[in-house]
């Protein structure tokens, strides 16, 4: 079986935002008896930290919006004492943080990573159309304050934030933060009208940024879609993230789990496996959900056998890319 060391774990479809490129204004979420309940889900990521899972992302949606969701956090805090799990970590949009940071770290969270577009408060309004800039600044200083190191995830939008790459960047150095730019190509299904013309190739972005500084390309990569380059002047790393791009497939060591307990093998394809139904079926043992995870690997895409013709650029998939930041 092919290793999977990293597992992103969505714990719910719901959001405190609306970002225009994520969801429409009104959303039908999910009715609550298909999430998987917070006993559930640490059943099923303990099972994956079993079978050699050794990073736990945790997702959504807004992860922290999530009804009592430290208590899943504090659950899982177990694996890290043990020495299994090597890091749990989250992204979040920060609007929750100034309520969750310390309790994060004080769970062993370390690195989280913020969902941010934009530094201009307007335009942060509109982007997530229910958003208030100054509470997510102020969640990202207590995550600060609390110990946490924290990586500023940016969706390049083109005529949206093109004019703040320079201030962005400026910012991530001065409060020693990473920063990472996430390519989005064009919507499909959000309702959106004129998303078609904001589609900005991370390859602009980045003769943008060499523009001003001295860029060097980092070996570093980690079984994802990011690469890395370090800007000489600041020292400071920025990643890309082009999620369409396949070049990583081989190395790719992850896969991600839905709130409804899906686990899907690829970032790229839709093929998926239903873990809630063996794991529902079988409440006093986990050999049948085992069973069911690895036979769901033993089908994780090989890089040259990807299947153009199933991937779906709009809507639903971008997205989970909009997130991928890690
Ligand atoms: S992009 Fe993130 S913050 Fe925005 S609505 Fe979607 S889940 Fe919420």
């Amino acid at each position: 079986m092919r290793p999977i060391s990293y597992l992103r774990v969505s714990v719910t479809d719901r959001c405190d935002f609306r970002c225009v490129y994520c969801m429409s204004e009104n959303m039908n979420f999910l009715p609550k008896k298909e999430l998987l309940t917070l006993e559930e889900l640490d059943r099923m990521c303990s099972t994956f930290v079993g079978l050699g899972v050794e990073k736990l992302r945790i997702t959504g949606g807004e992860p922290l919006v999530r009804r009592d969701i430290m208590t899943f956090f504090n659950s899982m805090s177990r694996h890290l004492d043990s020495g299994d799990l090597k890091e749990l970590t989250l992204t979040t949009n920060g609007s929750q943080l100034h309520r969750f940071a310390k309790d994060l770290h004080a769970a062993g969270v370390r690195r989280i990573n913020i969902s941010l577009d934009t530094l201009d408060e307007k335009k942060f309004a509109d982007i997530t159309r229910w958003g208030r800039l100054p509470q997510v600044l102020k969640g990202i200083d207590a995550a600060r304050n609390a110990g946490l190191r924290v990586k500023i995830n940016v969706v390049a939008l083109k005529g949206f934030n093109e004019d703040e790459l320079f201030s962005i960047a400026d910012w991530c150095a001065q409060e020693d933060m990473d920063l990472t730019f996430i390519e989005v190509m064009p919507m499909g299904d959000i309702g959106n009208e004129d998303r078609i013309d904001q589609y900005w190739p991370l390859e602009d972005l980045r003769a943008r940024l060499a523009e001003r500084f001295t860029l060097t390309d980092l070996p570093e990569r980690t079984g994802g879609p990011a690469r890395y380059v370090k800007l000489e002047e600041t020292g400071q790393k920025i990643g890309f993230i082009t999620p369409l791009t396949h070049n990583f497939c081989e190395s790719c060591n992850r896969v991600r789990l839905t709130c409804t307990g899906e686990l899907f093998m690829c970032l790229g394809q839709e093929d998926n496996a239903d873990l809630r139904a063996p794991l529902r079926a079988n409440p006093d043992s986990t050999t049948p959900l085992d069973a069911a995870i690895r036979d769901a690997i033993s089908r994780k895409p090989k890089g040259h056998d990807f299947d153009y013709s199933r991937q779906n650029v709009g809507g639903q998939m971008s997205r989970h890319m909009s997130h991928t930041g890690g």
